[in-house]
């Protein structure tokens, strides 16, 4: 849990506004004294009245005179004050006119006046300042701008985060083990002469347990764990970033050993040459620097800080980051396998209480992608299904649902397609699941829906690949894209227009065929070479197009030429099996308009009946 590690003395913190409250107090009988005083009247008015014989005394002060004046009974009445000019003449014109005159009096008490107006101001300030301070002991204090925002976490044995509660992530866990022994124990290494390295980075897509792990090191080591994530060294202000970073080390400095996780680190890491289109890069260049200089700064000894670091980005890290002696380790986090994945779906549904009929393998099974923070989802999910249900306990068939909303987000009943949007998607989905069907091992169809869900899809076919694919052959990959293009053709050989709806679909067929003719060679024009330049990491999927090497425009040309035969080659595919299976795609979108949802066995059979292509030609 986070502990504040900034406790002030609630005493110090009593004086401080007592003395804010005594400041303000003066300052206002400061600013309405003067409305007491005498009335003032301009110099010319005073020489005037002077000269007119009315005045009787006068007291000359440097910044002020006092003067009474006559009333018509020629008694003294009411005195005023005026602000001098330098006059020399003054006490002449004052004596000529009969004006008793003198100077004032020494001030009395003024010392305590002048006391106050020095001492005053300056204790103010101090009370505001201590005031602020004083609260600043939270995250957001005025005046905590430069200090690190780094929560620390000890270890409880309640809350403890051990390696046990992380799983699928096999190789990443084994090199960690590693770093808590060097925690542990950094003498047995030291004596040999081994250096413990200082940093390590966790790469991996978002949501597979890299600030988990980082935890369960902490936890595992029982050293203290300062947390911060990247972004929070970013502020509007240039150089608060480094001071953070300072502050940061500082305090770890002080609890050494101890590990350092910062999160997100592409967020300060970011490349200093790829510059960045909102330009203003000095800060984040600065903390980066900063961040450097403290890894460069502290030696690996008895006193040990490993500084961990997570990033989904890590080619956009500053090669500076990467070099020895900062974070030359990297442990990659993957997305979980068929095993990991029940192994994730085990640890996270000890919160919950499964039914009987539960086989977290049959499940494991379908959720093919999904990451450890989307497996903790799904249980969940289906927890909450079960209770809305008023189930005592969780069945198969809540998780079934389950990982249907975590697929394509919760149902959207309330959106409505008008009758003919629904015809058109009916029949774009049923094209999809008809092509599909015909496809090699493209993963069995499960289930095709009318029932919009999430932001993107209107309807959805649902295909559960049977089993975790690492390899696709050139003839998988062309039923991919003919299956994508399936809605469409749909579209085409029904009402011989095309929506909107298939830009997706296309846009996904397209990136098929290019990276089969330029990542896996797999054209017969091209020949078996790699165009782009070096495939990125398989999490990367979601990430940029990888660059093309540089190459001539012929061959440019024929890239382009040969992307857009396979997808037409598909496209054709696809259209022809429509065609010829017209009655059949017919009476399957019917159904599908009625239900509005067909699955299972039903499914199954139905598509049985697509006659492949061939036999019909
Ligand atoms: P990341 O930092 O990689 O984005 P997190 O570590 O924040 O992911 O994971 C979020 C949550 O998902 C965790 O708190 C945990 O409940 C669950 N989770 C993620 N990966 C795993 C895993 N490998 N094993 C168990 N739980 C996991
Ligand atoms: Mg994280
Ligand atoms: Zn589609």
């Amino acid at each position: 849990m986070p502990v504040n590690k900034n406790p002030r003395p609630p005493r110090s913190r009593q004086i401080s506004s007592l003395l804010f409250l005594l400041g303000a107090v003066l300052l206002t009988i400061n600013i309405f004294l003067p409305i007491q005083r005498t009335p003032r009247t301009p110099y010319s008015m005073f020489i005037h009245q002077v000269q007119e014989h009315k005045v009787v005394k006068a007291s000359v002060g440097q910044n002020e005179i006092r003067y009474q004046i006559k009333n018509e009974l020629g008694e003294p009445s009411v005195v005023y004050s005026t602000t001098p000019i330098f006059d020399l003449k003054l006490p002449d014109l004052l004596e000529a006119n009969g004006v008793e005159f003198a100077a004032p009096p020494p001030p009395q008490n003024q010392w305590i006046g002048n006391l106050l107006s020095w001492v005053i101001p300056p204790l103010i300030f101090i009370a505001v300042w201590r005031f602020f301070l004083a609260r600043g002991g939270g995250p957001q204090g005025a005046l905590s701008i430069g200090k690190s925002k780094a929560k620390v976490y000890v270890e409880d044995e309640a809350t403890k985060i051990t390696f046990e509660d992380v799983a699928g992530v096999e190789e990443a866990k084994t090199e960690l083990v590693e770093i808590v022994d060097f925690l542990k124990t950094p003498k047995r290494f030291t004596d040999i002469g081994a250096k413990i390295p200082k940093g390590v980075l966790l790469v991996g897509p978002p949501g597979t347990g890299k600030t988990l792990l980082a935890k369960a090191v902490a936890g595992e080591a029982g050293v203290p764990f300062f947390s911060i994530s990247g972004s929070e060294f970013i502020e509007m202000f240039v150089g608060v970033g480094s001071s953070r970073v300072r502050d940061l080390f500082e305090q770890a400095q002080k609890q050494a050993p101890c590990i350092v996780f910062i999160d997100e680190l592409d967020a300060i890491g970011k490349s200093r040459a790829s510059g960045g289109f909102y330009g203003g890069n000095d800060e984040r260049e600065q903390t980066l620097n900063q961040l450097l200089t403290e890894m460069d700064g502290f030696s690996a000894g008895e006193n040990t800080i490993i500084v961990l670091a997570a990033t989904n980005r890590p080619e956009t890290l500053d090669q500076a980051l990467l070099r020895p002696g900062r974070f030359d380790r990297q442990v990659l986090v993957d997305r979980p396998d068929l095993k990991g994945r029940e192994a994730i779906l085990k640890i996270h549904s000890q919160e919950v209480k499964l039914g009987d009929n539960v086989d977290l393998h049959v499940i494991a099974t379908r959720t093919p992608g999904f990451a450890g923070a989307d497996l903790a989802n799904l249980v969940n999910e289906a927890a909450l299904l079960a209770a809305r249900n008023n189930r005592q306990a969780i069945i198969q068939a809540d998780f079934a649902e389950a990982i249907e909303r975590v697929v394509a987000g919760l149902e959207k009943k309330s959106r409505v397609l008008n009758d003919k949007e629904k015809e058109i998607v009916a029949y774009h989905e049923v094209g999809h699941a008809m092509v599909g069907a015909l496809m090699e091992d493209s993963g069995q169809v499960e289930k095709i829906s009318i029932i919009p869900r999430g932001m993107a899809a209107l309807g959805y076919t649902l295909q559960l690949p049977t089993e975790d694919r690492f390899l696709r052959s050139a003839d998988e990959l062309k039923g991919q894209i003919a299956t994508l293009l399936g809605g469409r053709s749909a579209e085409e050989v029904v009402f011989g227009s095309i929506t909107t709806g298939a830009a997706n679909d296309l846009q996904r067929a397209t990136e098929v065929a290019e990276q089969m003719v330029t990542t896996y060679g797999m054209s017969e024009v091209l020949g078996p070479l790699a165009y782009d330049k070096g495939q990125q990491s398989s999490f990367l999927e979601n990430g940029m197009p990888n660059a093309r090497r540089n190459m001539s425009e012929e061959t440019a040309r024929a890239i382009d030429a040969e992307v857009k035969s396979l997808v037409e080659a598909a496209h054709d595919q696809a259209l022809g099996i429509l065609r010829s299976n017209r009655d059949l795609l017919e009476s399957i979108a019917q159904q599908l308009l009625k239900e509005e949802v067909i699955e299972g066995n039903l499914l199954r059979e139905m598509l049985a009946q697509v006659k492949p292509l061939e036999s019909v030609a």
